[in-house]
């Protein structure tokens, strides 16, 4: 089996298993237990924040706040964008974001602008410069302004640093959520929030995490038994706490790696007749994005499965569906049609490039004849 599919989920690794079948056995304690069995769940929930924090911003300096643990990103990210339109509803109606964002911010954006809101949506394609564009944006009546890091889709990557620290010069009022599902250990990172998901980084599902940056506060979405300081009640799931810990503190992944294996693709590719790319300079090397014009999609991907090679046809949550986003990067109806969207793990070798090169070369062929 080749698996090229790491923008929708990955495997978990060897330590992460470990870990949550050690945290079964030994660390299932509630941690709001006053005995010993809680505190050993506390001890293992306090470890993992530890290591999030640290992990976090990519810099040798930790983030500066605390971390929530939830179910995933959607959770993550729906408790960021309500969280703060609730609490600082006084500070003004303006929301700033982007077209590409997943389904999780655009649609929770749409429903605050149902409450309304102002909501801005800027798409790469109408500037140079993305991360200035979204900082001309902001005014003194914006009250968020919420941007992915790593477009899921494409790879396309913000400077996050740099949109934080503008943002703030500009506006120091505008609380800053950062969806880095996809950016998380793989570009530095900053921002008041920042929502990040361990399946996609060798963990299990189930478990996400929100950084919340000392001295900005939310209303919580969930309500309940108080855990997690009341901003997220429910039993922490400390099973999965431990297995996170130990995904990212085992995570592999490295640019040089991936740079290689794009390196390598892009040449295969380029040999090819009719191939658009859309995946240019500004994308992280771990997703590439193409269309093999006159191709569909789907074609391509049960052709690859044969071989048994999985890639993706755009984001996995769109199972199919045409892709809300590859418009805002400025891609045609028709080539979004036969994108196929590949995403590397520290596993992926050249030979696994040089097979699904070699697949996609014989289906074209059998297709286009
Ligand atoms: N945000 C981005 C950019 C994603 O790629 C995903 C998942 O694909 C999510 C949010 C949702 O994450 P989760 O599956 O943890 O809810």
């Amino acid at each position: 089996m080749i698996y090229l599919d790491n923008a929708a989920t990955t495997k978990p690794c060897a330590e992460c298993v470990k870990a949550v079948n050690e945290a079964v056995e030994n660390s299932f304690g509630n941690a709001s237990s006053l005995h010993k069995i809680g505190t050993i769940s506390i001890q293992t929930i306090a470890k993992t924040k530890k290591t999030l924090l640290s992990a976090v911003t990519g810099t040798k300096k930790p983030f500066d706040g605390e971390v929530l643990f939830t179910s995933g990103a959607t959770e993550s990210n729906n408790t960021a964008l309500w969280g703060i339109v609730n609490r600082y509803k006084h500070s003004g109606n303006k929301i700033v974001s982007t077209a590409i964002e997943h389904p999780s911010v655009a649609k929770t954006l749409t429903r605050i602008e149902e409450n309304g809101y102002e909501v801005v949506r800027l798409a790469p394609k109408d500037s140079d410069d993305f991360v200035q564009a979204l900082i001309d944006a902001v005014d003194e009546n914006t009250v968020l302004l919420s941007a992915m890091a790593v477009n899921n889709e494409t790879g396309f990557k913000i400077d996050v640093p740099r949109l934080y620290r503008e943002v703030k010069r500009k506006n120091p009022k505008t609380i800053v959520h950062i969806d880095a599902v996809q950016g998380f250990l793989k570009i530095p990172l900053d921002g008041d929030l920042i929502s990040v998901s361990g399946h996609k980084v060798h963990s299990t599902k189930g478990i996400g995490a929100l950084f919340i940056k000392k001295g900005v506060s939310i209303i919580p979405l969930l309500t309940g038994g108080g855990q997690q300081n009341s901003l997220r009640s429910g039993t922490e799931p400390v099973e999965l706490i431990a297995g996170f810990e130990a995904a990212v503190h085992a995570y592999k992944g490295s640019e040089e790696h991936f740079s290689n294996l794009k390196t390598r693709l892009l040449q295969r590719l380029a040999k090819l007749k009719d191939i658009g790319i859309n995946s240019g300079v500004n994308c992280v090397p771990n997703i590439v994005n193409f269309s093999v014009r006159g191709v569909r999609s789907e074609i391509m991907l049960h052709s690859l499965e044969e071989e048994e090679i999985y890639v993706s046809s755009g984001s996995a949550c769109s199972k199919g569906k045409k892709s809300e986003v590859l418009p805002a990067f400025g891609i045609s109806d028709k080539d979004a049609d036969c994108t196929v969207r590949v995403s590397f793990s520290a596993e992926t070798t050249e030979n696994d490039i040089d097979l699904l090169c070699d697949k996609i070369e014989k289906t074209i062929e059998r297709i286009r004849r």
